[in-house]
């Protein structure tokens, strides 16, 4: 049973909104990092995406890297991952469970630093990121050095329903708490996590299928980054109906990585509390 959930930054870059939204403008706005911690009875802390670790985003590769430094990208150590995990109260070392829902760079620089865990992926996703030969563009947004030493750690699950046909998710944990989902398009494996709390509606973290929770509404539309990092926009298309369909007969709350509201609440108020605290 899981009785809580916390969403917290680990970094946030300033960028201009059209990088985001749609006909956005030259505003700067501060892009979040966005993972999140379910307490869960049994299993401890669950931790969703591992964004940066002590070092921070020195794993960005180098077009992106310099892009990111040149726009001001913001990290703290105390924003790393494992010192989320502590400022939670947990211990690291208790840390068994880690839900991934794509191994892009700015989900995957702390995984290092939680080792010891299992991180749950879906293998089209692993088998995508692991192959040498991709080029370009998709190239650039994976760092093969945070995950590629973690084989032997990572869960690699072949049948992820996607959310357009199943009502019913994967059950990752075996008790039921999370279900998994395929949401492709951002990239080819990208999965969601409808996570069920022990009180009130369901957390559900859709990882990079938007960027943010109004794109997933079509009350803007996406800009620079997330249609041009996207391995399919007819994919994103039908991952986004599935979700709007989903979320407009359930009652989740649902939560982007990359949502500009909730990093701004995140950013100024600290680790954002879902269910009873
Ligand atoms: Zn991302």
């Amino acid at each position: 049973m899981i009785e809580r959930f916390w969403l917290f930054h680990c970094g946030y870059a300033r960028i201009p909104r059209f990088a985001v939204i749609e006909d956005g403008g030259w505003e700067w706005i501060r892009l979040p990092f966005l993972a999140g911690l379910a307490e869960h009875s049994e299993y401890g802390p669950v931790i969703v995406d591992a964004p940066f670790g002590h070092e921070g985003p020195a794993n960005l590769g180098m077009a992106m890297g310099s892009f990111m430094q040149l726009a001001g990208l913001e990290f703290e150590v105390r924003w790393s991952i494992v010192a989320r995990v502590e400022q939670l109260g947990f211990r690291p070392a208790d840390v068994r469970h880690i839900l991934m829902t794509h191994l892009h760079y700015d989900h995957t620089g702390g995984m290092k630093s939680l080792a010891h865990a299992q991180f749950h992926v879906s293998s089209r996703e692993w088998d995508y990121a692991t192959d040498g030969s991709l080029g370009g563009l998709a190239k650039s947004a994976y760092t093969q050095l945070d995950y590629r030493s973690l084989d032997k750690h990572t869960l690699r699950h072949d049948d992820v329903p996607h959310l357009a046909d199943s009502q019913k998710g994967l059950d990752v944990l075996g008790d039921g708490s999370v279900e998994m989902f395929s949401l492709p398009g951002h990239s080819p494996g990208h999965c969601g996590y409808r996570i069920h709390l022990a009180s009130g509606p369901a957390v559900f973290f859709a990882g990079d299928v938007a960027f943010t929770v109004d794109q997933i509404y079509e009350r803007e539309g996406l800009g620079f980054f997330p249609r041009n990092v996207a391995t399919s926009k007819g994919g994103i298309e039908v991952s986004l109906r599935a979700l709007r369909r989903h979320l407009g007969a359930q009652d989740d709350r649902v939560i982007t990585s990359h949502d500009i509201e909730l990093g701004r609440r995140c950013i100024e108020e600290g680790p954002q509390l879902y269910g009873e605290g």
